[in-house]
């Protein structure tokens, strides 16, 4: 059983490996009818069933779903989605005037299976062609709408295309976006880090396990900079990436360099890692929490919390 949701968000699910709506293009029956005239559906009441007729052949297998709640239509066709929704008015087409438009079958299970039991030892085309269909759809030319006729080949409802999913696209898009992310450049980070020590505080950074003070003095001043809306989530961010990496870098200078961490990149953001991954250090995400807790936590938050990893460095860490 699959899932997914419509495109207003409804949980959609397929059921005993069935999609919700069987849709076929009439056409390419009428083209596969032409070049396999001998072929007959469910012989002997079994194969080919219609599926297989459309089985891998390109952009003719179509996978429907149908949205009980909204009546809101998916479809997926090789790597992209198409969204349907119901149009409020019917746009003014008729049968004839849709002439040049694709033409499909779209059946829900239960109508499938009574489809099913017609067309056995018929033709496809020839079985498309005589089956009293509640509904033939057809899609304008733009593929936005979908008008659908009834017996009497009069429009009864249409669908309007809200939205297009181009999944190949939306890949591409997000490997460039993994490119472009800026690379982790810990010398830049620390020299912002010194020039906003020099400002706030009017000192500079030494790297020594004493000018943690400074960074926790550092965090009391940026957190209440924030509390009063001074500066937002994303200044507060890029603060904490600053700061903890050198925080991060001054661990490693002063102890854990030496007991086998450095800098993994891989982990967004950057974290102090053995080769083995067994100990994990994440001075970033610190800092950044350390903008978070009570302003009495706050005091000392970081010195106190390399005091603690200092313990288990030596606890656990090799030399
Ligand atoms: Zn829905």
């Amino acid at each position: 059983m699959a899932k997914t949701s419509c495109v207003n968000g409804h949980p959609m699910w397929n059921g005993d490996g069935k999609p919700v709506l069987w849709i076929f293009r009439t056409g390419y029956f009428r083209e596969y009818e032409e070049k396999h005239p001998n072929t007959v559906l469910a012989e002997d009441g079994y194969v080919p069933q219609i599926y297989d007729l459309c089985e891998d052949v390109y952009k003719e297998e179509l996978d429907g779903w149908y949205c009980d709640e909204c009546k809101s239509v998916a479809v997926f066709c090789e790597n992209t989605r198409y969204d349907y929704v119901l149009k409020e008015k019917l746009p003014e087409y008729s049968y004839d005037q849709t002439e040049d438009w694709e033409e499909y079958i779209a059946l829900r299970d239960d109508d499938f299976e009574d489809f099913q039991e017609f067309y056995e030892k018929k033709k496809p085309f020839d079985a498309i062609q005589s089956y009293r269909f509640k509904y033939t759809y057809r899609l304008s030319p733009d593929e936005k709408i979908i008008l659908a006729f009834d017996q009497d080949k009069k429009p009864a409802f249409a669908y309007e295309l809200k939205r297009f999913i181009d999944f190949d696209k939306q890949n591409e898009e997000k490997e460039e976006e993994t490119e472009n992310d800026p690379p982790f450049d810990i010398e830049k980070f620390c020299q912002m880090a010194e020039e906003e020590a020099m400002q706030m505080l009017g000192v500079g950074l030494d790297y020594s396990r004493s000018s943690i003070h400074l960074l926790d003095e550092m965090v009391l001043r940026i957190r209440s900079m924030y509390k009063k809306k001074l500066i937002d989530d994303t200044v507060l961010w890029n603060l904490a990436v600053t700061l903890g990496t050198y925080y991060g870098e001054v661990m490693l200078k002063d102890l854990l360099a030496e007991r086998g961490l450095s800098w993994d990149d891989s982990e967004h953001p950057p974290v102090l890692a053995d080769k083995g991954k067994g100990t994990i250090i994440k001075p970033i995400n610190t800092v950044h929490h350390a903008m978070f807790v009570s302003e009495a936590s706050a005091n000392n938050y970081l010195w106190s919390d390399y005091g603690n990893i200092r313990l288990l460095a030596d606890m656990y860490l090799s030399k």
